[in-house]
């Protein structure tokens, strides 16, 4: 068998793995590249396989890194079913749709400009149609059970603990009377997720393909996260200031009502928390939630413990739910102390923009952020401490106060992937290392070498390898490894020049904002001339590379 890492290699988003077997050609997860615009840009490159060849899509979980391109797949003549829990159908029932819905209103807006400047216009990635067709072809399946796809392929999907629905799919191939077992870990979650069953612990594989997300890393508040994240927003409360909880819609926002139910229920603590308002001002949060209530059965213990006691873990008295655009303007109508939770979570698109607007300048306000921040979103530069940010084209001068707190990632961290590998009591001849920054892989790579002696592959995308019983060999023909790399070094240029942008701006920032005047004559020349330098620096290379474009 062959697997091609297409997406989520060396990288977090865009999951795609192509694999072959005999005559079965499947993938498992078709996911959105998503963060800067150089890496957006690689959802609109030609797929490096035909979807009309490929027989079944397995699908690990509903989040749009992984099933994003889904519709694009039909679009482009993908004729099966995409297998997956029945969680992870419902999400993606209103989760693709509201992707498609995105990716035409971006199109529109694109459009409108290049019209102005008399441009080409551009059409979407996939519209509302291709994403309604795609949802009709997802088959749900049950977790646990073994699923015999053709003569030469089954598949068993098991709970990953990262979001309702979220599996770890392991895929048995028969090859010349032989059989290898790969498992694909998807997203796996912590083991104390709430509502969410842990993690399966799946105890053999020849061959492992598992994320590094937080590979290397330790998530800072863990059992506290919870009391950490309650002291905060009393406080703000206390100093009668709102607090702005940007969060996904699906997994997080319903982590988050559960916890603000146990708090409630807890009589002395937090008194203040339960007079106040906590409004969840997501359309798509409020049908994630409902999908949530459907599938009640695949919830952990606790959360059930809940439901046979009578109370609904999904809901509490002070609990708003704001559908409308109108509602959700009138939550900023007046100046009282309330709890927002909106998305997007990492605050790039949707209301929360709206919420930030208003709130951000206000030295009493939080902006409590419980999600990952990847590089190039507004989210990353306010945890990173932007002075002031631009939000619709204004100038928002950032005084609240902002807190990270990432023990609620959806992902576990270095000690649940040790965990995770552990239970495999027959060890994996390769594990593949994918869906992780760089730095993440690397940690992770050299861990899983040392502490478990572990042969370990971080691939690049579009890197091929066979798998037999016996070895794995890269087998990424040789003009592809070469173009590839070229593409990946590409990317990588357009991401750092993007991150100089956003310096640059920051930089427009400091100095604009500089009205007391705090910089003297001899620090103003100083800037000048480093400035100077490099701007001189930037024009040499315009040049170069000018000259070598005109030369092709
Ligand atoms: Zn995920």
């Amino acid at each position: 068998m062959k697997v091609t890492f297409h997406g989520a290699a060396k990288g977090v988003t865009g999951s795609n793995h192509y694999v072959e077997a005999g005559n079965t050609r499947l993938l498992v997860d078709c996911g959105l590249f998503q963060g800067s615009s150089a890496t957006k840009k690689r959802n609109f490159e030609e797929l490096p396989y035909n979807p009309a060849d490929i027989d079944f899509v397995l699908l690990t979980h509903a989040h749009i890194d992984h099933s994003g391109r889904i519709p694009l797949l039909y679009k482009k003549g993908y004729k099966g079913e995409v297998l997956c829990t029945k969680p992870t159908k419902g999400l993606c029932e209103i989760m693709l749709p509201d992707s498609a819905y995105i990716q035409e209103k971006e199109t529109e807006y694109k459009n409108r400009k290049r019209k102005r400047s008399g441009g080409k216009s551009l059409s979407p990635l996939y519209t509302m149609d291709d994403a309604q067709t795609a949802v009709r072809h997802f088959k749900s399946v049950q977790y646990d059970n073994i699923i015999k796809l053709n003569g030469e392929v089954s598949v068993r999907f098991r709970e990953a603990g990262h979001i309702l629905g979220s599996a770890a799919i392991e895929i048995w191939i028969n090859e010349n009377n032989k059989t290898i077992k790969t498992v694909f870990s998807g997203d796996l979650g912590k083991f104390d997720t709430p509502i969410i069953r842990d993690p399966f612990f799946i105890d053999e594989a020849d061959y492992l393909v598992i994320e590094s997300t937080y590979g290397n890393r330790l998530h800072e508040y863990k059992s506290n996260r919870e009391k950490a994240m309650f002291d905060i927003i009393e406080e703000t409360l206390m100093n009668k200031g709102t607090v702005i909880i940007p969060s996904f819609a699906v997994g997080r926002t319903q982590e988050m009502i559960f916890g603000f139910n146990r708090q409630i229920d807890l009589k002395n603590r937090y008194k203040i928390i339960k007079r106040t308002p906590v409004y969840i001002d997501s359309p798509l949060a409020i049908s994630a939630t409902e999908v949530f209530k459907n599938n009640e059965e695949v919830f952990d213990d606790e959360a059930k413990e809940y439901i046979f006691s009578g109370d609904n873990p999904l809901d509490f008295e002070n609990l708003i739910y704001t559908r409308t655009a109108d509602e959700s303007k009138e939550i900023n109508l007046n100046n009282d102390p309330k709890i927002i939770i909106s998305a997007s979570g990492m605050c790039d698109a949707g209301r929360i923009k709206h919420h930030l607007k208003h709130n951000l300048w206000k030295r009493n306000c939080t902006v409590l952020f419980v999600g990952y921040q990847a590089e190039g979103t507004l989210g990353r530069r306010l945890v990173d401490g932007a002075k002031s940010v631009k939000i619709f084209k204004d100038t928002i001068k950032v005084n609240a106060r902002i807190e990270m707190i990432d023990g609620f990632s959806g992902h576990g961290d270095k000690e649940d992937l040790d965990k995770y590998i552990e239970g495999f009591k027959t060890k994996p001849q390769k594990v593949f290392i994918v869906h992780g920054e760089e730095e993440q892989q690397i940690g992770f790579s050299k861990r899983l070498k040392n502490k478990y002696g572990l042969s370990t592959i971080i691939p690049d995308p579009g890197q091929t390898f066979e798998l037999s019983c016996a070895e794995c060999v890269d087998s990424t023909p040789e003009p592809n490894r070469e173009l590839t790399k070229q593409k990946f070094k590409r990317l990588e240029l357009l991401n750092m020049i993007k991150k100089v942008k956003d310096e640059i701006d920051d930089l427009t920032d400091i100095i604009s904002n500089d009205t007391l005047n705090s910089m003297n004559d001899t620090e103003i020349n100083k800037s000048i001339v480093t400035y100077s330098g490099i701007e001189n620096e930037i024009y040499s290379l315009i040049e170069l590379l000018e000259n070598i474009n005109e030369k092709n």
